[in-house]
Formats: C-alpha cells, sequence, structure tokens
C-alpha cells in the first residue's frame, strides 16, 4: 500500500466521523509525507490547519490509520507545500476520467450537501427517517420512532431502543428529534449522550449550579439520551435522572432512551429506573440479514455517486455482518481508492479492507477471559459469579458463563464445573442445555451473549 493509498482509506473513515464541511475543511489539502515504522507525517498546507488537526482531530486521526495498520502509534504534522507534491495530483483526479468509466454516476461536489449540528439541540440534521434503512431486523423500533412523532409524549413514554453497537440506535434518535423539530418548530428538544448529561452534571454540582441545571431540563419538551447505559454504577447521576425523568413525564413529555442492552440487563441500573424505563415501550434492533446488508450497501453506494459491480456488493455483505457502521466504513473505504485510481480496487485491496474492519484476527482464548467478560457484562466480580450463591441474578450470569465456556472452547463438563465453584458436572450440563433452548426462542438474551461473544474476540 502506498502512503497515498493508506491516506486516502484512512480518509474514507474520517469523513464518516465528521461533517463534510469540516472534512472539506481540514482535510482537502492534507497528504502522508512519510511512514517509517510506527510514525507517520501528516502533510497540512498551514500553521493554522496544522494546529487545528492537532487539538481537534488527532485522536480520530490516529484511530483511522490504525484501523489500517494498528502499529501505528505516533503522528507528526508537517507543513508543506501542497503544489510541490506529486501525489498531490491524485487528489485533483477529474471526475471526467472516473465517468468515463461509469463507476462515478455524477459529480459528487455538486451532490454533497454540509451539515452542521444543532448548538441547542445537538441534532444532526445528516440523520433522518429518509436515510434510514428498514429491514425486518430494526422494523419496530422504527415503526415505535415514527409513532412517537405523530403522538409526542402520549403515545409511548418513555421509548426505550436497543440494540448492538452500529446498527442505528443514533441515527434513529436523532430522526425523531429532527423530524419532530420540523414538524414543530416550537418544540423544544435536546438529544444528549448519557456521557456528556453525566459531565454537564458534574460540573453543575461542582459550580453550585444543580437547580438551574434541573431548570434547564424540566423545559425541554423532548429529551433524547443516548447510550443510557453508561448510567451503570453512577448512583448521584441516576438519583438526578430519575427526578428530571419524573418532572418530565408527569407532564407528558417525551422521553426517548437508546441503550446496547434491555433495561433488565443494566446491571447497577436503580430498580426504580429500571422500572421507569420499562413501564413504556421497549423496541429491539438486531441484526440485519444478507438481503438487507446488500441493500444497505446498494443505496450508501449509490448516495456517494458511486456504481459497484455486485460481486463486490456481495462479498462485503457477506463478511461484514454485524455492524452497519463496519459496512458503511469497508465501502468508503472502496470508495475513496476508487476516486483516488480510476479503476476498481483489486480483490485482494477489498479483502483486506473488510479483514481490517470486520475481522479482528481469532486470538486464543482462556476460560479466564470469560469469566472476567460475562462478570463484567453483569457487573459483578468473579469470585461472586463463582461463590455459592443460588441468588438469581447470580445464577443467570454463572449460567452463561458456562454456556460460553462450553460453546466457545468445547471444554468438558466437568472442568466447566471446577472451575466454577466445585460445581457438578451435570449442573453444567443442565445450564447449557437450558440456555441452548432459551437462545432458540428469546432474541434479548441472544443478543446479550453476542456482544459478550464479540469482546471475546477483540
Ligand atoms: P449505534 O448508535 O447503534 O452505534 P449509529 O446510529 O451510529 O449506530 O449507526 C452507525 C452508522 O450506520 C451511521 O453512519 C448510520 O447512519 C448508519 N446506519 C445504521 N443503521 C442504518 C440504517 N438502518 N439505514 C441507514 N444507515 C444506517
Ligand atoms: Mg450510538
Amino acid at each position: 500500500m502506498t502512503h497515498q493509498e493508506l491516506w486516502q482509506s484512512a480518509l474514507g473513515e474520517i469523513e464518516i466521523n465528521i461533517s463534510k464541511a469540516n472534512f472539506i475543511t481540514w482535510f482537502k489539502q492534507t497528504t502522508i509525507l512519510d511512514k517509517k515504522g510506527g510514525r507517520v507525517v501528516v502533510g497540512v498546507p498551514n500553521g493554522f490547519s496544522k494546529e487545528w488537526l492537532q487539538n481537534k482531530y488527532h485522536k480520530l486521526i490516529l484511530k483511522s490509520l490504525r484501523n489500517i495498520f494498528n502499529d501505528i502509534k505516533e503522528i507528526e504534522f508537517s507543513i508543506y507545500s501542497p503544489s510541490n507534491n506529486p501525489a498531490n495530483e491524485n487528489n485533483n483526479t477529474d471526475s471526467k476520467t472516473l465517468n468515463q468509466k461509469g463507476l462515478i454516476i455524477q459529480d459528487e461536489q455538486l451532490g454533497f450537501k454540509e451539515f452542521e449540528v444543532n448548538k441547542d439541540t445537538n441534532l444532526n440534521p445528516k440523520y433522518t427517517f429518509d436515510t434510514f434503512i428498514v429491514g425486518s431486523f430494526n422494523e419496530l423500533a422504527r415503526a415505535a420512532a415514527q409513532g412517537i412523532v405523530e403522538k409526542l409524549g402520549t403515545l409511548y413514554n418513555p421509548l426505550f431502543i436497543y440494540g448492538g453497537v452500529g446498527l442505528g440506535k443514533t441515527h434513529l434518535l436523532q430522526s425523531i428529534g429532527n423530524a419532530v423539530s420540523k414538524k414543530n418548530k416550537n418544540t423544544k428538544i435536546k438529544y444528549i449522550s448519557t456521557d456528556k448529561f453525566t459531565s454537564e452534571l458534574v460540573e453543575a454540582l461542582y459550580n453550585g449550579q444543580i437547580k438551574d441545571f434541573k431548570n434547564k431540563y424540566q423545559k425541554i419538551d423532548l429529551l433524547i439520551i443516548d447510550d443510557i447505559q453508561f448510567l451503570t454504577g453512577k448512583e448521584k447521576t441516576q438519583e438526578e435522572f430519575f427526578h428530571i425523568f419524573n418532572g418530565l413525564y408527569q407532564k407528558n413529555k417525551q422521553i426517548i432512551l437508546s441503550s446496547d442492552r434491555p433495561p433488565k440487563a443494566i446491571a447497577t441500573l436503580e430498580e426504580r429506573l429500571r422500572s421507569r424505563f420499562e413501564g413504556g415501550m421497549i423496541a429491539d434492533i438486531s441484526y440485519p440479514d444478507i438481503e438487507t446488508r446488500t441493500a444497505i450497501l446498494k443505496i450508501k453506494a449509490k448516495e456517494k455517486n458511486i456504481n459497484l459491480p455486485d460481486d463486490i456488493i456481495n462479498y462485503l455483505a457477506t463478511n461484514i455482518s454485524k455492524n452497519i457502521r463496519e459496512l458503511e466504513g469497508a465501502l468508503n473505504r472502496i470508495i475513496a481508492l476508487v476516486q483516488l485510481n480510476s479503476i476498481l480496487p483489486s480483490a485482494s485491496q477489498i479483502e483486506s479492507i473488510v479483514t481490517s474492519i470486520a475481522a479482528p484476527p481469532k486470538k486464543s482464548i482462556s476460560y479466564k477471559t470469560i469469566l472476567s467478560l460475562v462478570a463484567e457484562f453483569y457487573d459483578m466480580k468473579v469470585d461472586e459469579m463463582i461463590n455459592k450463591s443460588r441468588r438469581r441474578d447470580i445464577v443467570f450470569p454463572r449460567q452463561v458463563a458456562m454456556y460460553l465456556m462450553r460453546k466457545e472452547l468445547k471444554t468438558s463438563y466437568p472442568f466447566i464445573g471446577e472451575k466454577l465453584g466445585g460445581r457438578d458436572h451435570t449442573t453444567v450440563m443442565y445450564a447449557c442445555d437450558k440456555l441452548t433452548k432459551e437462545l432458540e426462542k428469546n432474541n434479548n438474551l441472544k443478543q446479550e451473549i453476542d456482544s459478550i461473544k464479540e469482546k471475546l474476540y477483540i
């Protein structure tokens, strides 16, 4: 891979993480000047860009480069003069040449829109229902979301959407906000991540402004809180959130929450909050099937004005199955290569893109890793899980650990029994059997186990 190819692939990733306007402003005239060992020198046109990239985008750039070569450890920014850089000719690839090869449907520059996140609402107008692709995996969540736009505060309150990473929760939440705002400009909307909410709260407490903080939230008509699983273990935040929640709920104000798991699986969530979350509508987003993944890729390629052959689309759809963000990332990297070289990337290039994105090399895992991941997921200590307790909230994670040790490591029943507190092999057999049966009918459980499994192989 040349420096230029590396940079184009990284740019493909960076592009999906920031607004088009920022992307063009800050990344248009950048390049890779040098790569030696773990150190990459990024060329920037002037001192101002240098500072800006260093301060604002250093992490994102490093992450995007490391997705391609994980040995990259360090980035240096260096000013260069774009006109002297031979690689730059490629940046200005004439869209006409691409057109002649039939890859680009129309000039991309004509079609792009700039997206600015609204500072009051935190809504990004790029997320809309129009661009949200629906399949059986997400239709319930989408229908609930659209229902809410029609009957704010009265149909489902709260709405709780859960599903794994990269499956469209944020997109859907933001679409609701954007649709409501379009319908009625006067509705007071706020979208906020749980992390941001927590840090705002901590700051308000620190500055003695907790009253203002609460008042601000009580004026909201539609409150959207993303990734609520991060409330885990934050007691003070949970408490304040509980009061804000109640205040809004009593006034029929709409509350929407998302999480990577259902309320019952968020371990150290206060019971009163859990029952509030369960009191409204709960909708899940599962994994898209192969037809939907193909459709998503085709639609996204079309949005980017690129015509990709079916075999490439099928290859991506087959090999990336659990994460729409990854599907999009792979597609963007391929598009970047097409734009750079005016020809389709080779099969091996595509393969290496997919491997770097979707299939981290399988490492050999030990039973201890399983124990600690299961314990972490259910928010308890490994010792607690192993001890003699028969409490359901402990027995269940223990059974999950048994099941995973059997399925993932193929270890014997007696071995598993021994490692889980000296239990009899029949207890282990019973647990594995029970979970296998349960998994056939219980989609929530399947997602819980999948998300533990995902972490096993990172
Ligand atoms: P999550 O919040 O569940 O981690 P996101 O909403 O951030 O996932 O989605 C990841 C990426 O995939 C975003 O770029 C989003 O636009 C895209 N995406 C997810 N689901 C869909 C969908 N159903 N249709 C179109 N794009 C989607
Ligand atoms: Mg999200």
